[in-house]
């Protein structure tokens, strides 16, 4: 992991002997945090241990030793310096096992809240959370982002006004009463330009505009070819991001995330988005906010600034988009440069799929839309031995992420996969700066290189290998390369297209 990695937290001791003295004020302040009461349903079945990462790396985590810690009140276990919480993935797997819906990862959330109440929090957490609040976004950008927007064709960075999410971070304490203000107008959902197009509100995070512009050249560039309207949003934050400032207070999430989703509404229109933190972020809020005395407290932060959350909008990953409003026979007929014999493993990180009740995109156990969408390209998808591991970003540990890398990675060597084909911003730098990271560490250079799926899309559809921006990339996508000359000068007719 980065050197932004607090001090591994050491191994847990049983606790001293004795009546065990619970808490009431610890376990007061713990419900008192958005979901942070759910752990009193736990009846310790340990169903939320055996898919989980952080358990499986690690012997100092267990969610349901921590569930029990919270249940006895023994918040000294918990809210300390070298707390265990932040070996926690965020994966998602105990939500989906636990059979009384305690939400263990939830919990843990709630359980940082307060550690960040105190102060603490991991050296990453604070420098991210800090850019966010005086910027609006986790990765900033400046004049050297906006010259390799400009080599992909994109306009400047767009501003954030910063001021309205300030103003919805103040404690309430802190806000006069709002001064009377009429509400906002309500858009009535406009046409698209062409009949046979669809319009969408392109909701484009921080990591991919500002670290991976040829990313979202290839959105842009490949969705319009299949006939979407891309309507972009102005004044977008950062979702904001579901690691680390959710663990920082989850209020201050929900109401940043709440206030993008009204700019989509006061345009009428659903959201797509091109990384699955931010769907995380965008398709939690709207599920919390089904519940009125959350949404009431998030209206009123939004009051501060005029604006006014309904939950019309919804929320759609890209990889949704392309299935169920293009669909891959459409997909299929768009490909111009077939990638037969391409074997591709896939990767379909966690928040894209889970938590399933709330993302319902696919089977979290056995998913198949990215292997779909990979052999509508006229690939060979491969589904490897260690395909529902996560990336292991939100684990702040030395060791546990890069463990799991190796595991992952070393699965995809086995099958044989030129390439590691994911969906998220996140992944991927996860498995192009950490695979050399997990090369150093294990004398292991398995050198399988990481694509974004719209890159791979787009190169499909035509866009030269040398203006897919592949370049910039530690491990190099040199694969493709052999497919760049074959039909290239072919009439479209003559082109072979993959089989359905
Ligand atoms: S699966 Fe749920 S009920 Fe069972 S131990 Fe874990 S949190 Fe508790
Ligand atoms: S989110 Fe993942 S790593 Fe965290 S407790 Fe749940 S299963 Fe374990």
């Amino acid at each position: 992991m980065s050197g932004d990695a607090p001090n591994p937290a050491p191994a847990r001791s049983a606790p001293e002997k004795g009546p065990v003295r619970v808490d009431f004020e610890f376990r007061r302040e713990l419900a008192r945090k958005v979901e942070g009461n759910l752990a009193s349903f736990c009846y310790q079945c340990g169903a939320c241990v055996g898919d989980c990462p952080a358990a499986t790396y690690s012997d100092r985590f267990n969610p349901r030793e921590i569930m029990l810690e919270v249940l006895y009140g023994l918040g000294d276990e918990l809210i300390k310096e070298d707390s265990v919480l932040w070996l926690c993935t965020n994966c998602y797997n105990c939500h989906e096992r636990c059979p009384q819906e305690v939400k263990p990862v939830e919990v843990i959330i709630s359980l940082k809240n307060m550690l960040a109440d105190r102060g603490i929090l991991p050296e990453a957490a604070k420098r991210i959370t800090h850019t966010f609040e005086t910027t609006g976004r986790t990765t900033p950008g400046g004049p050297a982002v906006d010259k390799q927007r400009a080599r992909f064709g994109l306009p400047p960075l767009a501003p954030v006004p910063v001021e309205e999410i300030q103003a919805l971070l103040k404690p309430d304490a802190e806000v006069p009463e709002p001064p009377e203000r009429p509400a906002p107008e309500r858009a009535v959902r406009p046409a698209p330009a062409r009949k046979d197009q669809k319009r969408f509100a392109f909701f484009p995070g921080c990591l991919i505009p500002a670290r991976h512009p040829a990313m979202e050249s290839a959105i842009r560039k490949t969705l319009t070819n299949l006939g979407i309207e891309i309507a972009d949003l102005e004044g977008a934050s950062c979702c904001p991001d579901p690691i680390y400032f959710k663990s920082k207070d989850k209020l201050d999430w929900l109401s940043v995330a709440a206030r993008n989703l009204t700019l989509a509404e006061e345009q009428g229109l659903d959201i797509f988005t091109n990384c699955s933190g931010c769907t995380a972020t965008l398709s939690e809020t709207r599920h919390l906010l089904e519940d009125e005395e959350l949404k009431g407290r998030v209206n009123g932060r939004l009051q501060r600034i005029g604006r006014h959350y309904d939950g019309t909008t919804r929320i759609k990953h890209v990889a949704v988009l392309l299935r169920d409003e293009i669909g891959y026979e459409a997909i299929r007929k768009s490909v111009k440069r077939p990638l037969t014999g391409l074997k591709v493993a896939i990767h379909y990180g966690c928040h894209l799929l889970k938590p399933s009740r709330i993302m319902q995109v696919d089977d979290p156990n056995n998913p198949e839309v990215l292997e779909k969408l990979v052999e509508a390209l006229g690939a060979t998808p491969v589904r490897h031995s260690n395909w529902y591991l996560c990336c292991g970003k939100a684990c702040q540990d030395e060791n546990v992420p890069m463990d799991m890398m190796h595991d992952l990675l070393g699965a995809v060597h086995k099958e044989e996969a030129e390439l590691l084909c994911l969906i998220c911003p996140t992944c991927f730098g996860q498995f192009d700066h950490g695979q050399a990271k997990v090369a150093k560490r294990f004398e292991e250079d398995f050198h399988t290189p990481a694509i974004y799926y719209l890159q791979l899309l787009a190169f499909a559809q035509g866009v030269p290998y040398d203006e897919l921006g592949l370049e910039r990339q530690r491990f190099k996508v040199e694969c493709l390369k052999r497919f760049e000359n074959e039909d290239d000068e072919a009439p479209a007719a003559s082109r072979k297209q993959p089989s359905a």
